[in-house]
């Protein structure tokens, strides 16, 4: 063999070895991140101190974790027929005890679920708006507070709380107005969690009315309120809050038809990308503080 073509077969050969090296390296990564991965985002430092956010599949339905440092906030515990999933689901990322549970609302898709946590774990505050309602699975609730010698609190918009690094807000939380009686979507108590740079939205079931009584500010990361119905996330709105990312609790074939064409095509305009529940199962957030990493249960 003549020396250059020696000299070029022992490069490709090197550069195989390389591409492979790195192709190894790359899907070592990539395995980590289980199940899935939005894109090829890298965060820094040790993972045992990011964020994280679940967004259970609770069919239609909202049930939502976030972990950080070993402190927990429960947002809404799905249906009643879902809350000893919730609860697994839960045990099986060896949670014991939960800071902070939030019932958004009292309707069934929110609370449901709420007396099994209550039953099953460790809790330090349980918040929920300040309304009223005579359904079974409010009643239910209300008794496994009382059981475990506990007390609903209400929380004041303006309110903060932090777990681990995580600070939060409450910007909205229903006071029990004749119209949050008559519609308790407009009670729902609404969190803003920020993590050094990047910051989450969790709207509940809130509609337009609450959406207009307030300013918002830049979030990165947007629970879309009422599962993507048309009575939430209005233009102006979707316009102050400026997602880059926005997550859509919905259970498939729901008889609601959630989440509304109207509202994934205003989405889809302002280059927000969606991820909803009723396709990729549970969705999970992971950050840094400085991206966002998303991963979700169904290929
Ligand atoms: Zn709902």
């Amino acid at each position: 063999m003549p020396k250059r073509r020696k000299k070029r077969v022992v490069e490709v050969i090197l550069s195989i070895i390389f591409i492979s090296i790195i192709s190894v390296l790359g899907l070592g990564k990539i395995n980590e991140i289980k199940p899935d991965y939005q894109e090829n985002v890298i965060l820094e430092g040790n993972a045992d101190n990011f964020l994280k956010i679940y967004f259970f599949d609770v069919g239609q339905a909202d049930s939502i974790l976030i972990t950080h440092n070993n402190e927990n906030i429960l947002i809404d515990a799905g249906t009643n027929e879902m809350g000893t999933t919730v609860v697994k689901k839960l045990q099986d990322l060896g949670i014991t005890k939960l800071n902070y549970v939030i019932g958004t609302h009292p309707h069934e898709d929110h609370i449901g679920g709420l007396d099994d946590v209550i039953q099953n774990f460790e809790i330090e505050h349980i918040y929920m708006p300040k309304v009223q309602t005579n359904m079974k699975t409010f009643e239910e609730v209300l008794d496994a507070v009382i059981d475990k010698g506990m007390k609903i609190e209400t929380p004041n918009v303006g309110d903060g709380f932090a777990i681990g690094e995580v600070n939060c807000e409450i910007m909205q939380c229903g006071t029990g107005t004749k119209e949050e009686q008559e519609n308790l979507n407009l009670s729902s108590i609404v969190l803003r969690a920020t993590y050094k740079e990047q910051s989450y939205l969790f709207m509940g079931d809130s509609e337009k009315e609450n959406e207009q009584a307030r300013k918002w500010e830049k979030t990165n990361v947007l629970k879309v309120g009422h599962h993507g119905s048309s009575t939430s996330t209005s233009e102006e709105f979707l316009k102050q809050v400026s997602p880059q990312i926005a997550i859509i609790s919905v259970g498939k074939d729901n008889n609601y038809g959630h989440p509304s064409d109207e509202i994934i095509k205003r989405l889809e305009q302002e280059g927000i990308s969606i991820y909803r529940t009723d396709e990729k199962g549970t969705i999970v957030i992971t950050s840094d503080g400085k991206q966002n990493q998303i991963s979700w249960e169904r290929k």
